[in-house]
C-alpha cells in the first residue's frame, strides 16, 4: 500500500499523506493524551501535552499539528516526554482550578502528577460571570485552550462573540469591551459549553443545581423569563 513509512515506538507503520503523528499514533493504538486539541477544531499545538520525541528533531514536537514524514522516527511515551508532559500538568496544577476538569484529572494520576508542585505559582483566580440565561463563566477553570472561542469563530458558528483579550500573563477569555454576554454577538448556541474541557463553562441549570436550587424553582424562573419575553 502507497503511503508514509516511519516508526511508532519502534514499530513500523505505513500514514496515509497529510496525517499528523497524533492520527497516526491513535490509528496504531497509540495512546496521546491531548487537552486543547479537539476534534471538532482546528488543531493549534497550545497546552503541548501531546508533544513526542522525534529522533533528529532538537526540541519535542506538538503531535496535534506536526504531519507524518518517510522515515521519522517517532517516540511518543520516552524519558523526555513523560517528563515534558508531567511538568506542564504541574504548572496547571499550580495554577488553576482543575477541580471539574475529569480528564485531566485522570491524566495528572497517569503521570503521577505531584500535587502543588510549584508552591509559589500565582493562582488564576476570577468571579463567576452569571450575565445570562444560559451559561455561567467561571475563569479560575480556565486553562486558555482556545477551544470555546474557536468554536465561536470559524470553527462552527462564525459569531465571534468571545476571544483572547489581555497580554502575557493577564491573558484570558473575554468579550469585546468587556461586554456581558446578551450585549455581545452571542446567540448562546452553546457550543463553547461543549467543548470546554474544565467546567469554566457551564450550563446555568447545571450552576443552579450544585448551588441547591431546586428543579421546581429553576422551572419558575424560566417561566418568568419566558413571560417576560412574550409580553415585549
Ligand atoms: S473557557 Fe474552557 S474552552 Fe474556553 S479557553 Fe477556557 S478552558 Fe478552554
Amino acid at each position: 500500500m502507497a503511503g508514509i513509512n516511519l516508526t511508532i515506538d519502534n514499530k513500523e507503520v505505513t500514514a496515509g499523506e497529510g496525517k499528523t503523528l497524533l492520527e497516526v499514533a491513535r490509528e496504531n493504538g497509540g495512546n496521546v493524551p491531548v487537552i486543547c486539541y479537539h476534534d471538532a477544531t482546528t488543531a493549534n499545538a497550545l497546552c503541548r501535552v501531546c508533544v513526542v520525541e522525534v529522533e533528529g528533531m532538537r526540541v519535542l514536537q506538538p503531535a496535534c499539528i506536526v504531519k507524518a514524514a518517510e522515515g521519522m522516527k517517532v517516540q511518543t511515551k520516552s524519558e523526555k516526554v513523560v517528563r515534558s508532559r508531567k511538568t506542564i500538568l504541574e504548572m496547571l496544577d499550580s495554577t488553576m482550578d482543575l477541580s471539574e476538569a475529569d480528564e485531566i484529572q485522570h491524566m495528572m494520576k497517569d503521570y503521577a502528577v505531584q500535587e502543588n508542585r510549584f508552591p509559589d505559582a500565582e493562582r488564576r483566580e476570577s468571579e463567576v460571570k452569571d450575565d445570562n440565561p444560559m451559561y455561567v463563566r467561571d475563569y479560575s477553570k480556565c486553562l486558555l485552550c482556545w477551544r470555546c472561542v474557536q468554536v465561536c469563530a470559524e470553527d462552527a458558528q462564525y459569531t465571534y462573540a468571545i476571544n483572547f483579550e489581555g497580554r502575557g500573563y493577564e491573558t484570558q477569555i473575554g468579550t469585546f469591551f468587556d461586554k456581558i454576554i446578551p450585549e455581545t454577538s452571542c446567540v448562546l448556541c452553546g457550543q463553547c459549553v461543549g467543548v470546554c474541557p474544565t467546567g469554566a463553562l457551564k450550563p446555568k441549570r447545571q450552576f443552579l443545581l450544585e448551588q441547591g436550587v431546586s428543579p421546581n424553582e429553576i422551572s419558575v424562573m424560566n417561566t418568568g423569563r419566558k413571560k417576560r419575553k412574550e409580553r415585549k
